[in-house]
């Protein structure tokens, strides 16, 4: 039985500020926040302003409209640079840019490690980094290793103040509880069994897809929503944690929900009209909405902040509107992914999406201005 009374809060407003946190692709809040009232922070991958604009106009959306003409929504949040995921939701989680933060894209290279990193792009990618490494890299090494110690968390700084946080998927997770991490088993075959093991760092209440869940009955909850898609890290397992957490005795203070699904939907769909992607994520901020006795509960008990990672560009159909920076620099060395440690190389390409970091690992007199030169005249050729 779940109680529907506001508890004797912390005042969370204090000390949370949303605006300090949503620097995704917009923003918009329940209710302004008062005491004794909870905070629910959904980060959904990929939501797009047009697409939102577009899914409410044929009127399909009753959860986020029900959301905003109750609060408020903001379009001129942008996102911050580069608009890759592990960079954005960093900065959603720790309110730091990437030169703070420490993780500066989905591919890039880590001078103290020598070699490319890569969060696994595409199944190409683990590939070349091998599973193991992929695998390291993405579940434990992006929270542990590379995301800074010089900047803390929203669960780490929230508990440090005693109040109570949960998550359901997140992207970013490091917490102050230390857990054991299942492996999933095909992770383990694919790695010879060389990766069985590891610790997590996480929240007190932590859902993360098959690689933890809290004590209880939740894995039965998830059994049979999808769990083995991307590992459960997933829009279904998302909500069924996220409303499990929500029908317990004690609710959390501040329960953060990432809804991964809508980014791959509209990398397939226009994204700037992704109907699936919106009406699905709608349908999940239902049954989030449901686990009160009204909607209109929902608001008294908590804040609602939903925010954006970044957003998605459609491409002119038929074109590959990309530039091809290893061939025009090829009269460099070129460091590769999976190269470990990276030796001898000239300089590094790391590609993320529409941006590319180029890091020049054997210094020549001139060779800066050189590849600058060679870009620049690319550029100009091809507009
Ligand atoms: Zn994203």
């Amino acid at each position: 039985m779940v109680s529907n009374e506001t508890k004797n809060r912390p005042r969370l407003w204090v000390d949370f500020p949303p605006l300090a946190y949503a620097k995704g692709e917009f923003y918009f809040v329940g209710v302004m926040p008062l005491a004794s009232k909870g905070v629910i922070y959904i980060v959904i991958d990929s939501f797009h302003p047009r697409a939102l604009r577009h899914c409410r106009e044929k009127g399909k959306l009753p959860a986020l409209s029900f959301l905003i003409e109750r609060g408020h929504l903001d379009e001129s949040c942008i996102s911050i640079f580069p608009t890759v995921t592990p960079s954005c939701t960093s900065t959603l989680a720790t309110g730091d840019h990437p030169a703070q933060h420490g993780i500066p894209g989905m591919v890039w290279y880590h001078r103290g490690e020598r070699r490319i990193i890569c969060y696994g792009a595409n199944w190409l990618s683990i590939l070349k980094s091998g599973v193991y490494q992929s695998s390291m890299d993405f579940f434990f090494n992006l929270n542990h290793k590379h995301l800074g110690w010089d900047v803390r968390t929203i669960y780490e700084d929230l508990e440090s103040q005693g109040i109570t946080t949960a998550a359901a998927n997140p992207f970013i997770y490091r917490g102050n509880d230390e857990y054991d991490a299942k492996i999933p088993l095909s992770i383990k075959l694919t790695t010879l069994f060389e990766l069985d093991k590891g610790k997590i760092h996480g929240p007190k209440k932590l859902c993360l897809g098959q690689l933890h869940q809290p004590p209880g009955n939740l894995d039965l909850v998830t059994e049979d929503v999808r769990y083995w898609k991307n590992f459960g890290i997933n829009d279904k397992v998302s909500v069924a944690a996220a409303t499990w957490f929500l029908q317990q005795d004690e609710r959390p203070d501040l329960l953060t929900i990432y809804f991964p699904d809508t980014d791959s939907v509209a990398h397939s769909e226009n994204a700037d009209c992704c109907e699936p992607c919106l009406t699905n994520v709608d349908k999940h901020l239902s049954k989030i909405l449901d686990c009160f006795d009204s909607w209109e509960q929902a608001l008294e008990e908590y804040v609602f902040v939903l925010v954006g990672d970044h957003a998605q560009s459609t491409l002119e159909k038929g074109k590959r509107a990309f530039i091809k920076i290893p061939e025009i620099l090829k009269q460099y060395s070129q460091a590769r992914l999976g190269e470990n440690p990276v030796e001898g190389k000239d300089i590094a390409i790391c590609s993320n999406a529409r941006t590319a970091y180029i890091y020049i690992l054997q210094h020549r007199q001139g060779m800066r201005k050189d590849i600058m030169k060679k870009l620049l005249a690319e550029l100009i050729s091809i507009r």
